[in-house]
C-alpha cells in the first residue's frame, strides 16, 4: 500500500500523520483513507436510522470494534 494512501491517528490524542510514529504516546491506527467505502465514512445508526455514534463507522471499528459489529 503506497505510504499516501494511510494516515495515522491516535484515538487517544487524536494526533494525525503521514507516517507511523514508532515512539508515539498511545497506540496508533492506520486509516486507509483511498479504500473507505460510503457506509465507512458514515457514523453508525440502528435499524429505524437512528445515530448511534457522531463518529465515523471506520473509526468505530478500529478502536471499539466489539460495538462496530452491534449496529446496523
Ligand atoms: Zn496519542
Amino acid at each position: 500500500m503506497n505510504s499516501s494512501d494511510v494516515f495515522y491517528l491516535c484515538p487517544t490524542c487524536f494526533a494525525a500523520l503521514t507516517q507511523h510514529e514508532d515512539n508515539h504516546a498511545h497506540r496508533m491506527i492506520a486509516v486507509p483513507i483511498l479504500n473507505l467505502p460510503l457506509d465507512q465514512r458514515r457514523p453508525l445508526s440502528d435499524a429505524q436510522g437512528h445515530l448511534l455514534t457522531q463518529a465515523p463507522r471506520w473509526f468505530v471499528t478500529l478502536t471499539f470494534p466489539l460495538h462496530a459489529g452491534r449496529a446496523g
